[in-house]
């Protein structure tokens, strides 16, 4: 008798390296481990092709990939906003999706794995009759906010837009201020704002969600949508997280970093890193060097290019050849803090560099990923919150989860020098120091919980894996 093919499953990832590295490593686990046949899928125009490239090369062979081309976005307004344009740039890439899974080499596919901003592909899974997963690279609050949109707009006529309550109550989870709103969740006549309505509208035709947050993290919301699923209120939400790189791509010479920290104290230094589309104005990047110097802690710090525009999300700009980061830092910085404090250009190995005993503490843009980085390493947080989510995450991280101490902006919205500094000393040395690190250790306890052999976030991919082998492929591509 011949073995039966491994079941098909198209991974759908939108651009963006944060959305990509969880979704790889997901690609990897359930080739690996399940063998499921998976064909990641990116796109040409958004992000970084040099980083895709490196982070995709970290798949194993047995995981196909391909690079769609790129489509014309060219009579969309020029300010239309980078959420807009991924929504955009996701859906006129769908065509290319569907001759992917129809094609000799595609079909018939079991499950097609969409991520965040590309829920669109939900419809074309449905019509293939593949089973839609969306996988989350997120937490389950802002699955929960998705959810209120979708409510608040279910008699709503197109184009009707209502707002958010402020402040919204989520379910079984914190209070968020209207601040702490995901951009683009808080003004209902920002552009995207309309995408974002459609997206939440469609979460229910998803037969399932992958969440990239783990049980312990979220306790309580994570009761909350197994009720809701055992209920039929909303499809089931499988905590899988959290999902790490687990191998390093290859971005850059990375040793400089390490052997850095190879020659600090245990837990002396503070890592900084506003991830990959982070970018800080030159005078808040002046303020960021004279608090790290003036602080007299140790600093690794991960410096980009600073925004001109005023624009805090550099995402889809592709470096210069000739861009020099460290240019920008003030006068003198380098050589006053040698030995003390070093300054890499654009990119480090975060998670390395989270896993090293020299590092104390992370001052982050709160990304998903950096976040769940920084809780699977035990590593406290100085939360810095700049776009998309990240003060949702930030508010999640201090205010529920007590790992984070988030630094005062003025009016202006800069972050003073001496409000850095004295951050900086308080997470490093002061009163907050030990509960910090406690709650950081307790957490890192749970997250290895989370993926130990018959923990939470293993099982639960597990079950999702069961769950599209079990399904019967008939003959003209259609599972049933
Ligand atoms: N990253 C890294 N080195 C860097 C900057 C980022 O390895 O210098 C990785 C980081 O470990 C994380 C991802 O890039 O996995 C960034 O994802 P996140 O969700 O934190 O932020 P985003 O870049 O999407 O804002």
């Amino acid at each position: 008798k011949e073995l039966a093919p491994p079941q098909k499953v198209v991974i759908f990832a939108s651009p963006g390296a944060g959305h990509l590295i969880p979704l790889v490593e997901l690609a990897r686990r359930l080739s690996v481990d399940h063998g499921l046949a998976v064909t990641v899928v990116t796109l040409t125009g958004m992000s970084n092709p040099a980083t895709d490239a490196a982070v995709l090369s970290s798949l194993p062979a047995s995981v196909a990939t391909s690079v769609f081309p790129a489509v014309s976005l060219d009579d969309l307004p020029p300010d239309i906003g980078f959420g807009t344009l991924m929504f955009e740039l996701v859906r006129r890439s769908l065509p290319h999706l569907h001759a992917l899974m129809e094609g000799p080499s595609g079909g018939p596919v079991t499950a097609l794995v969409c991520d965040f901003f590309g829920t669109a592909a939900l419809l074309l899974a449905a019509e293939l009759g593949a089973q839609g997963y969306v996988f989350f690279p997120n937490s389950f609050a802002l699955i929960s906010i998705m959810r209120h949109i979708a409510e608040l707009h279910v008699d709503a006529t197109p184009g009707e837009n209502r707002d958010l309550p402020d402040p919204l109550p989520l379910s079984s989870g914190p209070v968020l201020r209207h601040a702490d709103l995901p951009n683009g969740f808080r003004d209902r006549t920002d552009l995207v704002y309309a995408y974002l309505v459609e997206e939440a509208r469609r979460y229910g035709r998803a037969n399932g969600f992958l969440v990239n947050s783990f049980e312990e993290l979220e306790i309580a919301m994570a009761e909350k949508f197994k009720r809701d699923a055992e209920d039929g209120a909303f499809p089931p939400v499988y905590p899988v997280g959290p999902i790490v790189r687990s191998r390093p791509g290859k971005e850059s010479d990375e040793s400089a970093c390490l052997e850095w920290l190879d020659r600090q104290l245990e837990g002396s230094v503070v890592y900084v890193s506003f991830g990959t589309g982070g970018a800080l104005s030159v005078e808040q990047t002046a303020e960021l060097a004279a608090g790290l110097e003036t602080s007299g802690h140790r600093f690794l710090w991960v410096v980009r290019m600073p925004s001109l525009d005023g624009s805090p999300c550099a995402l889809g700009t592709v470096p210069g050849a000739n861009d020099d980061p460290l240019a920008w830092l003030p006068e003198g910085f380098l050589e006053r803090t040698r030995g003390r404090g070093l300054a890499v250009a654009a990119w480090a190995p975060q998670v390395r560099v989270l896993s090293h005993p020299a590092t104390a503490a992370f001052l982050s843009h709160c990304g998903w990923n950096s976040t769940l980085e920084s809780v699977a390493a035990g590593v406290p947080m100085l939360a810095w919150p700049l776009y998309a989510e990240q003060k949702t995450n930030a508010a999640i991280l201090t205010e529920v989860t007590g790992v984070a101490m988030r630094p005062a902006a003025r009016g202006d919205g800069l972050v003073a020098r001496e409000e850095i500094a004295a951050a900086v000393r308080e997470l490093m040395e002061g009163e907050k120091r030990s509960a910090a690190r406690c709650r950081a250790r307790e957490l890192r306890e749970a997250a290895a919980r989370a993926w130990s052999p018959e923990g939470s976030s293993r099982r639960a991919l597990g079950e999702v894996a069961g769950k599209w082998k079990a399904a019967l492929v008939n003959g003209n591509g259609r599972t049933a």
